[in-house]
């Protein structure tokens, strides 16, 4: 019965997100599609042809970041339970997020604890989620020269993956709409990916806590019970 539970609870946030995927990139195809039309009328501008080349780029960009905010979920590959080395994994993600760092200005601060520590899921499901807050960190620093600090250390049975950065930081507000669909402060954001993380998280049994202060920088917090097998 539990079970049963626990599969319609997946089968809901799966369907749900395929529609939000569709409604999102349907947007930038129909506008694309408009843009080709238009490029077709004869005698057109060489500055016109430009324009439309140049917008119908960014909004097939646009459909690839709505498509990469939510790769985890999109990929059609059958739900792993593996063993998860989460000291490789967050070094990993951490070279990952140094790219995009890198392009933005921002340092990053990694500090592992000594010990390989396990847990229980999706390795690519777990690298997406984080991913997804760190580049969020990233992005909330990106015009101060900011360090994003990655950490993970394991403390009374739990163990604990951190990302804080002294970005722009967040209110009460905002904070309690994170992880919902579409709340985003940003320009061109898609406020998908929080929401991605966030039920990924939570369907590999993690907790998420948020610490923000406006102007200050953000820390979340993902804890997880360390898996015994890990330590046979
Ligand atoms: P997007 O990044 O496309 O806006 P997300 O779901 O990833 O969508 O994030 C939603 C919103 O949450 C962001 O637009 C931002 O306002 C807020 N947010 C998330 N992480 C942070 C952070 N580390 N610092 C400040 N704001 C954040
Ligand atoms: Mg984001």
């Amino acid at each position: 019965m539990q079970e049963e539970a626990v599969h319609g609870e997946k089968m809901r946030i799966v369907s749900e997100m395929a529609a939000s995927v569709a409604h999102e990139i349907r947007n930038p195809l129909t506008a694309v599609r408009g843009f080709i039309q238009l490029m077709g009328v004869p005698h057109l501008a060489p500055s016109k042809l430009k324009f439309y080349q140049e917008i119908s780029l960014e909004e097939l960009d646009r459909a690839q970041v709505i498509i990469s905010d939510y790769l985890a979920i999109a990929k059609p590959e059958p739900e792993k339970d593996e063993l998860i080395p989460l000291k490789d994994e967050v070094q990993y993600v951490s070279q990952v997020l140094l790219t995009i760092a890198n392009y933005n200005d921002v340092k990053i601060e990694v500090t592992l604890q000594d010990e390989q520590m396990f847990i229980h899921g999706d390795r690519n499901k777990l690298r997406q989620s984080l991913i997804n807050i760190g580049k969020n960190a990233i992005e909330a620093m990106s015009k101060s020269g900011g360090v994003l600090e990655i950490g993970l250390k394991e403390q009374s049975h739990k163990i604990l993956i951190t990302m804080r950065d002294n970005g722009v930081g967040m209110t009460k507000e905002q904070i309690s709409r994170l992880g919902t669909p579409y709340f985003s402060t940003k320009e061109k954001g898609t406020g998908l990916g929080t929401m991605v993380s966030f039920s990924l998280i939570r369907a590999m049994k993690g907790k998420i806590t948020i610490t923000s202060e406006v102007g200050k920088g953000t820390e979340f917090e993902i804890s997880f019970s360390a898996d015994p097998r890990g330590l046979l």
